[in-house]
């Protein structure tokens, strides 16, 4: 079993707070007065994201459907609620807990999101079931949890929603068909509709992350090398494919790419995406000989 970045140290503190591994009261709190809901917030970057807030002062609903890990990671300024992103009235319940607890939402991270199928199947051997499932939680449930926290922001003419999208719908072939066409999609939503609620003062922004060991990773990992062993698969992610020399992307950097985006001092950034990827995908090598010296 691979003990996760930082989850040894979280664990051994305890409990959301624990987990943050940080006081509420130190910081710049650059969130303070700041209400937050977070989707897929009971795992890996969500998690992060959630501690990350915290830190900074916000408050933030945590979102899932792990209601075990979910409820163990609220505290104070985190509270826990079930929420299944397929289904619209539970996103729209999220949203309105947060109003309801705390008054008004300011930042909703649509972050929930499944890898589907962990087979690769060519264009003919697609299941579309499979990408309908994957379709329901990384793009449906993104354009719900837009849809419902815009509902509340706009009439306050303030908010900024951020989407989890992935370097996997910037470039193609980076993973099976459907998750890469999931994440292009919120992309594309980002760009559709953020003109629309820059006219009511909202903004709405992806992140697309490289590479990171969470359990998301870590369960493809598992069944496309299952004979090495936990190590080995931090190896492929940290060292193997680690595009930048001397340092390991995190989930604490994306948190961090949120916390921007979720901040006033993104107030004029809408309808980016904030490829977090040490410049992965803007770059390959072209399919030429090198000239001979
Ligand atoms: P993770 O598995 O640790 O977290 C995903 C969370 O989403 C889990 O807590 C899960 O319970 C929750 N979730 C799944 N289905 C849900 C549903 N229907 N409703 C509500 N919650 C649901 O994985 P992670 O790597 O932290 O992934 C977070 C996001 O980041 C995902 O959208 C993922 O596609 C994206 N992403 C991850 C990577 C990476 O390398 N880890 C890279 C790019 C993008």
């Amino acid at each position: 079993q691979v003990v996760l970045r930082g989850e040894g140290r979280r664990a051994a503190a305890g409990g959301f707070a624990g987990h943050c591994g940080y006081s509420t009261a130190s910081g710049s709190q650059r969130l303070a007065g700041k209400v937050a809901v977070i989707t897929g917030a009971a795992s890996g970057i969500g998690k992060a994201t959630a501690a990350e807030f915290v830190r900074n002062g916000a408050k933030v609903v945590l979102a899932d459907v792990q209601d075990d890990l979910g409820r163990a990671l609220a505290a104070d300024s985190a509270s826990y609620t079930r929420c299944d992103v397929t289904d619209e009235a539970q996103v729209a319940a999220a949203v309105d807990l947060a109003v309801a607890r705390h008054g008004k939402l300011d930042i909703m991270l649509n972050n929930a999101g499944i890898v589907g199928s962990l087979a690769r199947p060519e264009l003919g051997a697609l299941d579309l079931a499979d990408f309908d499932a994957v379709m329901a939680i990384n793009t449906r449930g993104v354009m719900a949890g837009v849809k419902h926290a815009a509902r509340v922001m706009a009439p306050r003419r303030s908010g900024s929603s951020i989407c989890t999208a992935s370097i996997a719908g910037v470039l193609g072939q980076m993973t099976a068909h459907p998750y890469s066409v999931s994440k292009a999609a919120v992309v594309g939503l980002v760009r559709s509709v953020a003109g629309e609620l820059a006219r009511s003062g909202v903004r709405v922004n992806a992140i697309s992350p490289y590479y990171i060991l969470t359990p998301l990773v870590l369960r493809i990992l598992e069944e496309w090398h299952p004979e090495a062993s936990g190590e080995e698969h931090r190896r492929i992610v940290e060292s193997d494919i680690n595009e930048m020399e001397g340092v390991v992307l995190e989930v604490e950097d994306i948190a961090k790419a949120a916390l921007y985006l979720a901040s006033d001092d993104s107030k004029y950034v809408n309808g980016h995406n904030l490829v977090v990827d040490g410049g992965f995908t803007v770059g390959k090598a072209l399919n030429m000989p090198a000239p001979a010296q």
